[in-house]
Protein backbone atom coordinates (compact mmCIF):
# COMPACT_ATOMS: atom_id res chain seq x y z
CA UNK A 1 0.00 0.00 0.00
CA UNK A 2 1.67 3.46 -0.90
CA UNK A 3 2.48 5.66 2.03
CA UNK A 4 -0.44 8.36 1.37
CA UNK A 5 -3.08 5.57 0.71
CA UNK A 6 -1.94 4.26 4.58
CA UNK A 7 -1.72 7.63 5.90
CA UNK A 8 -5.20 8.23 4.62
CA UNK A 9 -6.50 5.11 6.31
CA UNK A 10 -4.55 6.26 8.96
CA UNK A 11 -6.44 9.30 9.37
CA UNK A 12 -9.60 8.36 9.13
CA UNK A 13 -9.41 5.20 11.69
CA UNK A 14 -8.38 8.09 13.98
CA UNK A 15 -11.20 9.88 13.28
CA UNK A 16 -13.48 6.96 13.98
CA UNK A 17 -11.87 6.40 17.72
CA UNK A 18 -12.41 10.28 18.29
CA UNK A 19 -16.12 9.55 17.63
CA UNK A 20 -15.80 7.09 19.92
CA UNK A 21 -16.21 4.11 17.71
CA UNK A 22 -13.11 2.48 19.09
CA UNK A 23 -13.10 -0.83 21.16
CA UNK A 24 -13.85 -4.26 19.99
CA UNK A 25 -12.61 -6.42 22.02
CA UNK A 26 -12.37 -9.91 20.77
CA UNK A 27 -12.55 -13.14 23.24
CA UNK A 28 -9.58 -15.41 24.63
CA UNK A 29 -11.14 -18.40 22.28
CA UNK A 30 -11.11 -16.14 19.07
CA UNK A 31 -7.51 -15.00 20.11
CA UNK A 32 -6.15 -18.15 20.53
CA UNK A 33 -7.28 -19.25 16.74
CA UNK A 34 -5.70 -16.03 15.72
CA UNK A 35 -2.63 -16.97 17.43
CA UNK A 36 -3.21 -20.39 15.54
CA UNK A 37 -3.61 -19.36 12.34
CA UNK A 38 -1.06 -16.55 12.26
CA UNK A 39 1.70 -19.23 13.01
CA UNK A 40 0.51 -21.49 10.07
CA UNK A 41 1.58 -18.63 7.87
CA UNK A 42 -2.28 -17.77 7.27
CA UNK A 43 -1.75 -14.04 7.33
CA UNK A 44 -0.61 -11.93 3.74
CA UNK A 45 2.56 -10.56 3.45
CA UNK A 46 2.89 -6.68 4.70
CA UNK A 47 3.91 -4.85 1.45
CA UNK A 48 7.30 -2.90 1.65
CA UNK A 49 5.78 0.40 2.23
CA UNK A 50 3.73 -0.99 5.55
CA UNK A 51 6.73 -2.19 6.82
CA UNK A 52 8.45 1.01 6.32
CA UNK A 53 5.59 3.19 7.77
CA UNK A 54 6.13 0.45 10.85
CA UNK A 55 9.62 1.14 11.53
CA UNK A 56 9.16 4.65 10.79
CA UNK A 57 6.92 5.00 13.73
CA UNK A 58 9.02 2.37 16.28
CA UNK A 59 11.73 5.18 15.28
CA UNK A 60 9.51 8.20 15.64
CA UNK A 61 7.86 6.70 18.82
CA UNK A 62 11.58 5.60 20.47
CA UNK A 63 14.63 6.84 18.61
CA UNK A 64 17.21 5.31 20.96
CA UNK A 65 16.22 2.18 21.90
CA UNK A 66 17.92 0.01 24.30
CA UNK A 67 17.84 -3.70 25.76
CA UNK A 68 17.18 -3.43 29.48
CA UNK A 69 20.36 -6.19 30.71
CA UNK A 70 22.66 -4.04 32.80
CA UNK A 71 25.94 -4.60 32.21
CA UNK A 72 29.33 -2.39 31.57
CA UNK A 73 31.04 -3.83 28.53
CA UNK A 74 31.12 -6.50 26.05
CA UNK A 75 31.79 -9.01 28.83
CA UNK A 76 29.18 -8.11 31.26
CA UNK A 77 27.09 -7.73 28.69
CA UNK A 78 28.08 -11.48 27.29
CA UNK A 79 27.52 -12.83 30.89
CA UNK A 80 24.30 -11.13 31.32
CA UNK A 81 22.62 -12.40 28.11
CA UNK A 82 23.94 -16.05 29.09
CA UNK A 83 22.23 -15.59 32.22
CA UNK A 84 18.91 -14.04 30.92
CA UNK A 85 17.88 -17.85 29.15
CA UNK A 86 14.71 -18.47 29.80
CA UNK A 87 14.82 -15.87 32.63
CA UNK A 88 13.67 -12.51 32.74
CA UNK A 89 16.11 -9.47 32.21
CA UNK A 90 14.80 -8.25 35.58
CA UNK A 91 15.40 -11.39 37.53
CA UNK A 92 19.17 -11.17 35.68
CA UNK A 93 19.83 -7.22 36.69
CA UNK A 94 18.87 -8.39 40.20
CA UNK A 95 21.54 -10.95 40.58
CA UNK A 96 24.33 -9.05 38.37
CA UNK A 97 25.35 -6.35 40.69
CA UNK A 98 26.86 -8.16 43.23
CA UNK A 99 28.35 -10.76 40.91
CA UNK A 100 29.94 -8.15 38.89
CA UNK A 101 31.16 -6.14 42.10
CA UNK A 102 33.60 -9.32 42.54
CA UNK A 103 33.82 -10.31 38.99
CA UNK A 104 33.57 -8.36 35.98
CA UNK A 105 36.73 -9.65 33.62
CA UNK A 106 37.06 -13.52 32.93
CA UNK A 107 40.21 -13.68 34.86
CA UNK A 108 38.33 -12.58 38.08
CA UNK A 109 35.17 -14.70 37.16
CA UNK A 110 37.51 -18.05 36.73
CA UNK A 111 38.87 -16.76 40.21
CA UNK A 112 35.85 -16.14 41.88
CA UNK A 113 35.01 -20.22 41.28
CA UNK A 114 32.16 -22.37 40.27
CA UNK A 115 30.63 -22.73 43.88
CA UNK A 116 30.75 -19.00 44.50
CA UNK A 117 29.20 -17.71 41.08
CA UNK A 118 26.38 -20.41 41.96
CA UNK A 119 25.88 -18.82 44.73
CA UNK A 120 25.75 -15.54 43.61
CA UNK A 121 23.33 -16.53 40.48
CA UNK A 122 21.20 -19.17 42.75
CA UNK A 123 17.78 -16.91 42.28
CA UNK A 124 18.07 -17.25 38.30
CA UNK A 125 16.71 -20.62 36.45
CA UNK A 126 19.14 -23.00 35.45
CA UNK A 127 21.76 -21.14 37.99
CA UNK A 128 23.92 -24.50 37.98
CA UNK A 129 24.42 -25.03 34.63
CA UNK A 130 24.73 -21.40 33.54
CA UNK A 131 27.46 -20.95 36.68
CA UNK A 132 29.64 -23.70 34.92
CA UNK A 133 29.15 -21.89 31.25
CA UNK A 134 30.25 -19.00 32.93
CA UNK A 135 33.56 -20.34 34.47
CA UNK A 136 33.99 -22.37 31.37
CA UNK A 137 33.53 -19.10 28.77
CA UNK A 138 35.70 -17.05 30.79
CA UNK A 139 38.32 -20.15 30.14
CA UNK A 140 37.92 -19.74 26.89
CA UNK A 141 37.92 -16.12 26.53
CA UNK A 142 41.51 -16.00 28.29
CA UNK A 143 42.93 -18.97 26.55
CA UNK A 144 41.91 -18.14 23.08
CA UNK A 145 40.75 -14.17 22.88
CA UNK A 146 43.34 -12.79 25.31
CA UNK A 147 40.53 -12.10 27.88
CA UNK A 148 38.32 -9.93 25.41
CA UNK A 149 34.85 -10.68 23.95
CA UNK A 150 35.93 -11.54 20.19
CA UNK A 151 33.57 -9.48 17.66
CA UNK A 152 33.02 -12.56 15.24
CA UNK A 153 30.05 -14.61 15.32
CA UNK A 154 31.51 -18.09 14.61
CA UNK A 155 33.75 -17.33 18.13
CA UNK A 156 31.02 -16.44 19.94
CA UNK A 157 28.87 -19.70 19.16
CA UNK A 158 31.84 -21.72 20.18
CA UNK A 159 31.75 -20.98 23.85
CA UNK A 160 29.98 -22.37 26.34
CA UNK A 161 25.99 -21.71 26.54
CA UNK A 162 26.56 -19.28 23.72
CA UNK A 163 23.87 -19.41 21.11
CA UNK A 164 22.83 -17.74 17.82
CA UNK A 165 20.57 -15.58 20.14
CA UNK A 166 23.15 -14.19 22.56
CA UNK A 167 25.91 -13.97 20.01
CA UNK A 168 22.87 -11.92 18.01
CA UNK A 169 22.79 -9.90 20.97
CA UNK A 170 26.50 -8.98 21.66
CA UNK A 171 27.34 -8.69 18.34
CA UNK A 172 24.39 -5.74 18.04
CA UNK A 173 25.08 -4.24 21.38
CA UNK A 174 28.32 -4.44 22.07
CA UNK A 175 29.96 -4.31 18.37
CA UNK A 176 27.14 -2.11 16.75
CA UNK A 177 25.91 -5.23 14.28
CA UNK A 178 22.44 -5.01 12.48
CA UNK A 179 21.85 -8.06 13.56
CA UNK A 180 18.22 -9.30 14.99
CA UNK A 181 18.40 -11.33 18.07
CA UNK A 182 14.69 -13.79 17.86
CA UNK A 183 13.65 -14.61 21.57
CA UNK A 184 9.93 -15.77 22.13
CA UNK A 185 8.90 -11.96 21.99
CA UNK A 186 10.01 -11.25 18.45
CA UNK A 187 9.23 -14.77 17.51
CA UNK A 188 5.30 -14.05 18.27
CA UNK A 189 5.52 -10.71 17.41
CA UNK A 190 6.82 -11.32 14.09
CA UNK A 191 4.36 -14.55 13.65
CA UNK A 192 1.46 -12.90 15.16
CA UNK A 193 1.10 -9.83 13.29
CA UNK A 194 2.70 -11.27 9.36
CA UNK A 195 5.66 -9.28 9.48
CA UNK A 196 7.82 -12.58 9.54
CA UNK A 197 6.04 -15.83 9.98
CA UNK A 198 8.46 -18.77 10.03
CA UNK A 199 8.49 -22.27 11.81
CA UNK A 200 11.61 -21.46 14.29
CA UNK A 201 13.04 -18.41 15.78
CA UNK A 202 16.24 -18.93 12.63
CA UNK A 203 13.29 -19.03 10.15
CA UNK A 204 11.60 -15.64 11.25
CA UNK A 205 15.65 -14.47 11.54
CA UNK A 206 16.02 -14.94 8.32
CA UNK A 207 12.75 -13.06 7.07
CA UNK A 208 13.15 -10.46 9.62
CA UNK A 209 16.81 -9.55 7.96
CA UNK A 210 15.00 -9.56 4.50
CA UNK A 211 11.99 -7.54 5.14
CA UNK A 212 13.50 -4.50 7.44
CA UNK A 213 14.84 -2.03 5.39
CA UNK A 214 18.49 -1.98 6.10
CA UNK A 215 18.49 1.48 8.06
CA UNK A 216 16.26 0.08 10.59
CA UNK A 217 18.30 -3.14 11.13
CA UNK A 218 20.52 -1.80 14.25
CA UNK A 219 17.60 -1.02 16.89
CA UNK A 220 15.11 -3.42 14.45
CA UNK A 221 15.70 -5.93 17.55
CA UNK A 222 14.86 -3.75 20.71
CA UNK A 223 12.26 -2.45 19.15
CA UNK A 224 10.58 -5.55 18.52
CA UNK A 225 11.70 -6.90 21.84
CA UNK A 226 10.18 -3.96 23.55
CA UNK A 227 6.85 -4.20 21.59
CA UNK A 228 5.98 -7.92 22.36
CA UNK A 229 7.58 -7.45 26.06
CA UNK A 230 5.02 -4.15 27.28
CA UNK A 231 2.44 -3.89 24.45
CA UNK A 232 2.11 -6.87 21.71
CA UNK A 233 2.01 -9.23 25.19
CA UNK A 234 1.14 -13.06 24.63
CA UNK A 235 -2.25 -13.65 26.39
CA UNK A 236 -3.92 -10.26 26.25
CA UNK A 237 -2.49 -7.46 23.59
CA UNK A 238 -2.48 -3.86 24.08
CA UNK A 239 -3.73 -3.22 20.80
CA UNK A 240 -5.46 -0.30 21.69
CA UNK A 241 -1.89 0.97 22.90
CA UNK A 242 0.08 -0.22 19.72
CA UNK A 243 1.31 1.85 17.31
CA UNK A 244 1.03 -0.55 14.38
CA UNK A 245 -2.20 -1.42 15.21
CA UNK A 246 -4.04 -0.44 11.87
CA UNK A 247 -0.92 -2.24 9.93
CA UNK A 248 -0.80 -5.30 11.90
CA UNK A 249 -2.75 -8.55 10.15
CA UNK A 250 -3.67 -10.10 12.91
CA UNK A 251 -7.46 -11.41 13.18
CA UNK A 252 -7.37 -11.17 17.14
CA UNK A 253 -6.85 -7.75 17.23
CA UNK A 254 -8.71 -6.54 20.34
CA UNK A 255 -9.39 -2.87 18.53
CA UNK A 256 -10.06 -1.86 15.19
CA UNK A 257 -8.76 1.29 15.66
CA UNK A 258 -4.74 2.63 15.61
CA UNK A 259 -4.17 4.49 19.41
CA UNK A 260 -4.58 8.60 18.42
CA UNK A 261 -1.87 9.55 20.83
CA UNK A 262 1.00 7.74 19.00
CA UNK A 263 -0.10 8.49 15.73
CA UNK A 264 -0.44 12.06 16.43
CA UNK A 265 3.10 11.73 17.93
CA UNK A 266 4.50 9.33 14.55
CA UNK A 267 3.15 12.41 12.29
CA UNK A 268 5.15 15.31 14.52
CA UNK A 269 8.10 13.66 12.83
CA UNK A 270 6.82 12.93 9.78
S1 LIG B 1 -2.47 -4.63 16.88
FE1 LIG B 1 -0.44 -4.41 17.82
S2 LIG B 1 -0.67 -5.27 19.88
FE2 LIG B 1 -2.42 -5.97 18.66
S3 LIG B 1 -1.80 -7.94 17.82
FE3 LIG B 1 -1.24 -6.42 16.29
S4 LIG B 1 0.87 -5.84 16.76
FE4 LIG B 1 0.06 -6.92 18.54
Amino acid sequence: MPRKTIRKATKQRLQAARKGRAARVKGAGARIKADTEAAHGALPQWTKAEIEEAFRRFAAANPDPRGELEHVDPYTLLVAVVLSAQATDAGVNKATPALFKLADTPQKMVKLGEARVRELIKTIGLFRTKAKNLIALSRQLIAQHGGNVPPDRAALEALPGVGRKTANVVLNVAFGEPTIAVDTHIFRVGNRTGLAVGKTPYDVEMKLMEVVPERYRLHAHHWLILHGRYVCVARRPLCEKCVIADLCKWPGKTVNVPAPQLHQRAAVAR
